[in-house]
C-alpha cells in the first residue's frame, strides 16, 4: 500500500501518518519526491484496513498496491483451484460441470423425476431449494428438513453431488449434513455472519454474486470464507440489476472473465436467474462458457408451468438434454470436455 500525501502536506501531518502505519503494527517507509512525500507501507501482507488513513490530514490518495482480497486472489496463488465433491466431479479443472435440478424441492417424485433426467442427460450436481429466500412472504418458502431428506435421497439414486442453499446460521448447519455444496444466495452475498459461519464449517461454499455487488465487493465476500480457513469456494454469476429490461437480470459474461484473471476460485454461471426467461437460458449458458466459466447452474422441472417458484426460466426436460448437448460442443471449441461422475481425473489448467 502507497500513501501519497498533498504537496502542501506539513513534516508533522506525514509524521502523523507514519505514527498512524506504526499503530496498526506495521512499518513506514517514506519516499520523499519533488512535489509530494509518499509512504509505502511494509509488512502488510494480509488485507488491510485503510479507514484509519484516508481521512487523516494531509493524505491526498491512498493506494492499493496489491488486491485487498488476498487469499481468493490470483497474487496468492497462482494455479486454479480445483474443488473434489462426494461423487468425483471436480470443478475449476479443466471439465465443465453441469449444476441442474429445480428452483425448489417441491415433492418426492418431482425431485426424483428430475434427478433421474438430469443425470441422464449429463449433469452431475442436483440443484434444488429447500429453504428458499423468497421476495414475497406469502411464496412458497421451501420444505426445510423435508427437502434435504430428498436431496440426500436423490444423490444415493443417481450419482449426483447435492448443492442447495443455507439462509441463516442454524439452517447451514443443517444443510451442511445433507449436502454436498452449500449455496449461499444473492441476497446473502454479504451477510458476513454467515460467510464466517460456512467458512468455519469448511465445507464446499458455492457464492452467489449479490444483485448490485460489484466484483470487488463479491470477493471480499469470498475472503470472508477464506479468512476462516475455507478455501473451497465456487463463485457464481448470476446477474446484476441493471437499466436493461430485456431480462429479469442482466448476466454480466465480462465479469466472469475478468474474475477468473481476479482469482484462482472456480466461476459457475447461472443463466436461469441471470435472464428468467427460458428462451434465453440456452444462448446466455454458451456465451459464459464461452467466456471462460467452468460450469452452469440450471434450473429445470419435469413440469414449469406448476413449478412453485420460478417457473418461466425452468427448462423442460428436453431443453435441459439440448442445453447439456450444446454446452458440450461450446466447452469442446475450447477443448474442455464436460465433467462426468466417478472421478475421472482432469488436468487443472495453470494459469
Ligand atoms: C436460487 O438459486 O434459486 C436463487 C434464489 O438464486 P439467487 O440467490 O441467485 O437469487
Ligand atoms: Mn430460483
Amino acid at each position: 500500500m502507497l500513501i501519497v500525501m498533498e504537496p502542501t502536506a506539513t513534516i508533522e501531518q506525514t509524521r502523523a501518518v507514519c505514527d498512524v502505519i506504526k499503530s496498526l503494527g506495521f512499518e513506514p517507509a517514506p519516499m520523499p519526491g519533488e512535489q509530494r512525500v509518499a509512504i509505502g507501507v511494509v509488512g502488510n501482507d494480509r488485507g488491510f484496513d485503510d479507514t484509519r488513513l484516508r481521512g487523516l490530514p494531509g493524505v491526498a490518495q491512498v493506494i492499493h498496491v496489491s488486491a485487498p482480497y488476498k487469499l481468493v486472489s490470483r497474487e496468492f496463488r497462482k494455479r486454479d483451484t480445483i474443488i473434489e465433491v462426494a461423487n468425483g466431479v471436480r470443478i475449476g479443472g479443466a471439465d465443465i460441470v453441469i449444476m441442474g435440478g429445480p428452483c425448489s424441492v417441491e415433492s418426492e417424485e418431482q425431485l426424483m423425476t428430475t434427478a433421474e433426467y438430469v443425470a441422464k442427460a449429463g449433469g452431475t450436481v442436483l440443484r434444488g431449494g429447500a429453504f428458499k429466500p423468497r421476495s414475497s412472504p406469502y411464496a412458497f418458502q421451501g420444505l426445510g428438513l423435508e427437502g434435504l431428506k430428498l436431496l440426500a435421497q436423490a444423490r444415493e439414486r443417481y450419482g449426483l453431488a447435492i448443492i442447495t442453499e443455507a439462509m441463516d446460521l442454524d439452517g447451514a448447519d443443517v444443510v451442511a449434513e445433507y449436502a454436498d455444496i452449500i449455496q449461499l444466495g444473492a441476497r446473502n452475498m454479504q451477510n458476513t455472519a454467515l460467510l464466517k459461519h460456512v467458512g468455519r464449517i469448511g465445507k464446499p461454499v458455492m457464492l452467489k454474486r449479490g444483485m448490485s455487488a460489484t466484483v470487488k465487493e463479491w470477493l471480499l465476500a469470498a475472503e470472508y470464507i477464506a479468512n476462516e480457513g475455507n478455501l473451497n469456494i465456487i463463485l457464481c454469476e448470476r446477474g446484476i440489476r441493471s437499466f436493461g429490461d430485456a431480462t429479469r437480470n442482466v448476466m454480466d459474461v465480462g465479469a466472469i472473465a475478468a474474475v477468473k484473471l481476479m482469482t484462482h476460485l472456480p466461476v459457475i454461471a447461472d443463466p436461469s436467474h441471470a435472464t428468467g426467461r427460458r428462451d434465453l437460458v440456452l444462448p446466455v449458458a454458451r456465451a459464459s462458457i464461452a467466456v471462460g466459466a467452468d460450469g452452469l447452474i440450471i434450473e429445470t422441472h419435469p413440469d414449469p408451468n406448476c413449478a412453485l417458484s420460478d417457473g418461466p426460466q425452468a427448462l423442460f426436460p428436453d431443453q435441459f438434454n439440448d442445453l447439456v448437448e450444446s454446452a458440450r460442443m461450446t466447452a469442446a471449441t475450447l477443448g474442455r470436455p464436460l465433467a462426468v461422475a466417478g472421478g475421472r481425473r482432469s488436468v487443472a489448467t495453470t494459469v
